[in-house]
């Protein structure tokens, strides 16, 4: 195999003073997977990615498209002097890098006027969100500054803490895993100032809030609170600092990780929620929100004579009824009772322990959900732009950042795993049909023919998941709709009947024929674009209809706590129609997001994870190699090689090959498009191996540009 420096920073002897900015360590292998020779060989772009690992050049292009390998350690690459090094400058010009993205994408921005979209994915731990962090850190710090001061710039810089302490957590994985999706969009005026932003959660992970997988954590807040938190504050929640003494927070047994420090991380967001615009009542209803769980968690029930559940941790209600500010025999009633209104009438149903167990457990959830979607949207009011002058956002363009979940397959599949790949499954054939649509694009302006792409158009599967009638979510629904005897398994059965013949659907008669993985009674499996994935069915009624018993729902919606009479609204008691399930709510959801990021310019950002231990300078080629398959990158290189492996503007081509011919060196006078006609006529190109558009030159082969590189070194 034979690698090759990139074109651009080859070893030329007259270089350019911005292409000097690359060092012969920048130019190890190939910046981009475009010219690589073997550009369909996996093992040839995992040794790129790999020589580039070594030397701790984590960043590397498919054309536009910035892929990005978690290095696990600080490489100091993200200062001020970084952010200018990449301000300005062309793309290929400087060695790959997110602020080379940041700075291109802002630029669009600004000279087109067109919004634009930066989708960040990859697996848990592939660095995503640190990703995002520091994209928003680059526009905080090179945009100038807007007219209301630098207020929406510490305000959108200031919202992250305060989201991942609610909203991330310690899996497995990752110490600080995203347990939610973000979309985010910061507005700029014309001036290309942020003035404003807004955010989208999709699919807390919620069921996080009542159990955690051994060595995983409950959400940071809870022990940030319990470590950081002020005497005071503690004694009037009640909370003692001990994380042991809470029941939803030592199923884990891990309170204490040696990378995260919840005391200092604490001061963070007490600070970052002054920032954005928490008052101090504010934080306190917030906190007796936060407590309020961890003292629901620790509510035991004891069985009566008739086997009926009896609160008998009296100590816990009292707090509860303070802090919730809801009435105490009522909360009581409620976790031990089920309410059902029958032909007019109230009945009151007790509860046995595990029903009674399975009550606390659903307010809990939604307690802490519903107080986190709050929570966005006070966050959202705190960045929401507000000049009198542009009532309407006129004049301004929005940049989104989506930090999404990645695909997933663990030993167990459930609910939200199905959910999450689904989502995968949809961002993906957005980036396909975007990718497939901007080269045909490109082609087009350059009045070059396009010639058909053949690629996996996964969205066979998408509706396999989301057609109306016959996909599986409708199926569910329907399922969980039917009054009776519904179950997961009756759920199975009828998905089974209905799409048994789908190439991508696995049953479990047909499993051994079509995967040769035998599948468990209660499983289904479907074959993702990234890998088949098996999921149990276990749960998936109950997830997906998220209902709070009716008296529960009430208490909530008594509260006098302001948060939480925001959060439960008296209408739902009334409100004839049903809620919309888990599922579908999910899928309008993303559905929306599609429709968003359609109407914007898309920038891509593939991250990559090294390895499970969360290790520096560890590359486990199986895993990449994986996650290379299922992000999609060598067939994101296909398309992009699928025609031409190279094309640059005239004007850059020129300046960089002109020193190679008599006559366009030292100056070429004419039209720079004709210089490179010139210049290529000299160098003996083959018609096949280029084609002139419009304001670009093709080139077909890596190896047409390398000869032309190699004779820049004679
Ligand atoms: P999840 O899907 O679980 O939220 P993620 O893709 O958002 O995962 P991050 O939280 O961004 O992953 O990254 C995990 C960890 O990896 C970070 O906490 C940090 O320690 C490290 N890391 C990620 N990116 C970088 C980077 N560019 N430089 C140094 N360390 C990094
Ligand atoms: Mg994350």
């Amino acid at each position: 195999m034979r690698y090759r420096a990139s074109a651009l920073g080859s070893d030329g002897v007259r270089i350019t003073s911005m292409e000097s900015a690359l060092t012969a360590r920048d130019r190890v292998g190939v910046q981009d997977f475009v010219l690589l020779e073997n550009f369909t060989s996996e093992a040839a772009f995992i040794e790129n990615l790999k020589r580039r690992f070594r030397e701790n050049l984590i960043y590397t292009y498919i054309g536009p498209v910035l892929v990005s390998v978690n290095p696990y350690r600080d490489l100091q690459i993200y200062s001020r002097q970084h952010m200018e090094r990449y301000r300005g400058v062309s793309f290929y010009e400087v060695p790959p890098h997110l602020f080379a993205v940041a700075d291109t994408v802002y630029r669009a921005l600004r000279t087109e006027r067109r919004d634009q979209a930066v989708l960040i994915s990859g697996e848990s731990g592939a660095g995503k969100t640190e990703a995002t962090k520091r994209l928003l850190q680059f526009y905080a710090e090179t945009c100038p500054a807007s007219e209301r001061g630098g207020a929406v710039r510490d305000r959108l810089l200031q919202s992250n803490p305060v989201l991942e302490a609610f909203g991330n957590a310690k899996t497995l994985r990752n110490d600080n895993s995203s347990r939610f999706g973000k979309y985010m969009d910061v507005q700029f005026d014309f001036k290309g100032a942020p003035v404003g932003g807004h955010i989208l959660s999709y699919l807390l992970e919620k069921s996080r809030v009542v159990h955690q997988n051994h060595g995983e954590r409950n959400f940071h807040i809870f022990y940030q609170l319990l470590e950081g938190g002020e005497e005071e504050t503690l004694r009037r929640l009640g909370l003692e600092r001990n994380p042991q003494s809470y029941l939803y927070l030592v199923k884990g047994q891990c309170a204490k990780v040696t990378s995260i420090n919840d005391k200092s991380d604490w001061k963070v967001v007490r600070k970052a929620l002054s920032v954005i615009d928490f008052n101090e009542d504010d934080i306190e209803d917030l906190l007796s929100i936060v407590a309020s769980v961890l003292h629901l968690g620790n509510i035991h029930f004891a069985a009566d004579e008739q086997s009926n559940a009896q609160v008998t941790t009296e100590n816990q209600v009292k707090y509860l009824t303070r802090l919730l500010q809801v009435d105490g025999a009522m909360l009581k009633e409620a976790l031990t009772h089920r309410k059902i209104i029958a032909k007019g009438e109230e009945l009151l149903s007790p509860l046995n322990l595990e029903q009674a167990a399975y009550a606390r457990d659903a307010l809990a959830k939604a307690i802490y959900s519903r107080t986190f979607s709050w929570l966005v949207n006070k966050i959202n009011r705190s960045l929401a732009f507000k000049d009198p002058e542009f009532p309407n956002w006129r004049g301004t363009t929005v940049l989104g950042l989506v930090d999404i979940y990645g695909f997933e397959v663990f030993q167990h599949n459930s609910f939200e795993q199905f959910c999450i790949n689904y989502c995968n499954e949809k961002l993906q054939q957005l980036f396909i049909e975007l990718t497939l649509k901007s080269e045909q694009e490109e082609y087009e302006a350059e009045g070059i023919a396009w010639e058909p792409v053949a690629y996996l158009n996964n969205k066979i599967i998408c509706d396999l998941v989301e057609e109306k009638f016959k996909g599986i979510i409708s199926i569910l629904d329907e399922e969980c709709l039917r009054p009776g005897d519904a179950t997961d398994l009756t759920f199975l059965e009828k998905l089974e009947d209905t799409v048994k013949h789908h190439p991508h659907f696995v049953t479990h008669k047909l499993a051994d024929q079509r995967t040769r993985k035998s599948l468990g009674r209660g499983e289904f499996r479907l074959l993702h674009y990234a890998g088949e994935v098996t999921y149990s069915v276990t749960g998936f009624l109950d997830k997906n209809n998220d209902l709070l018993f009716r008296n529960l729902k009430e208490t909530m919606c008594s509260s006098e706590n302001p948060i939480l009479s925001q959060c439960f609204d008296r209408n739902e008691l009334t409100d004839k129609k049903r809620p919309e399930t888990a599922a579908t709510q999910f899928k309008m959801s993303l559905f929306q997001l599609v429709e968003i990021l359609m109407s914007k310019e898309p920038a891509y950002i593939r991250c990559i994870k090294p390895n499970d231990a969360k290790q520096p300078g560890r590359f486990d080629e199986v895993l990449i190699r994986h996650q290379v398959k299922y992000l999609g990158l060598m067939e994101n290189l296909r398309v992009r090689r699928a025609g031409f492996a190279y094309r640059r503007k005239y004007e850059n081509f020129l300046q960089r090959y002109k020193s190679l011919c008599p006559e366009t060196w030292p100056t070429w006078d004419g039209r720079p498009q004709d210089g490179v006609s010139v210049l290529i006529q000299h160098l003996g190109y083959k018609p096949e191996e280029y084609k002139l558009g419009k304001s670009k030159i093709f080139i077909r082969f890596p190896k047409t540009l390398f000869a032309t590189e190699d004779a820049l070194e004679v």
